[in-house]
């Protein structure tokens, strides 16, 4: 029997409904006929998470997130996901309201690294993301991998993109263009791939417009659920 998935999401809802699609579609393709995941979604408003980051109050998130993973739990769910890289900031703490599993987007990035080889890899994402330690710590405490970041300039550009245009619906050209020349200079610095860590990256970005390895979260995080939701 297929489990419930609860989703932490609405960081921001762009990228939740690409976590909805790539969930069901995931089990469609393994279940087939009319089968569609089982997801109990607690969403957001992004404004409210936005401000909290602003003020460096993650102990206010780590609340906001904490009851409402709790919430999940309580309706029903077997497991958690935050739908957002930043937001794995506050996993620890989550992650101590719940009795079920929370499944982490940097643990699920890291197996398809491993399974694909990759030995140095680059990350964008928010710039909490790219400078703190809570996710390349992770990556390599826990996984042994070794990431890179753009510098602080671009670090900008990535960052303000994520929150002035994709988080809001806009993707433009000029964006995909700034975002493919800092993905082929962090492949001329020596990363093999890149980490697309941020879950509205993918709506920008994809194989399409360039040769350089990318590992959209959003897509490795959900395939993971679907496994651990399938049981296999
Ligand atoms: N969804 C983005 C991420 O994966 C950024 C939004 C947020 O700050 O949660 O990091």
């Amino acid at each position: 029997m297929a489990k419930t998935i609860g989703l932490l999401g609405g960081m921001s809802w762009e990228s939740t409904e690409s976590y909805y699609r790539a969930l069901n579609e995931g089990v469609k393709a393994k279940l087939g006929g009319l089968h569609s995941a089982k997801v109990l979604l607690h969403s957001f408003d992004f404004a409210d998470i936005e401000a909290q980051q602003l003020a460096a109050d993650w102990s206010a998130s780590a609340d906001m997130l904490g009851s409402a993973a709790a919430g999940l739990e309580a309706a029903g769910a077997d497991f958690i996901m935050i739908c957002t890289n930043t937001m794995h900031k506050v996993a620890d703490e989550v992650e101590e309201r719940i009795g079920i599993p929370l499944l982490h987007i940097a643990d699920a990035t890291a197996e398809v690294i491993k399974s694909r080889n990759f030995k140095r890899v680059a990350l964008l994402g928010s710039d909490y993301t790219m400078v703190q330690d809570f996710y390349k710590g992770r990556l390599l405490d826990k996984h042994g991998i070794e990431t890179i970041v753009p510098d602080e300039a671009d670090r900008k550009v990535v960052h303000d993109i994520i929150f002035e245009e994709l988080c809001r619906g806009v993707v433009s050209d000029e964006s995909r263009t700034a975002y493919v020349r800092i993905i082929e200079s962090l492949n001329a610095q020596g990363a093999e791939a890149v980490i697309l860590g941020c879950t509205e990256i993918a709506l920008l970005v994809g194989s399409a417009h360039t040769d350089v390895p990318l590992i959209d979260t959003t897509q490795t995080h959900a395939e993971a659920a679907v496994r651990m939701a399938l049981g296999g």
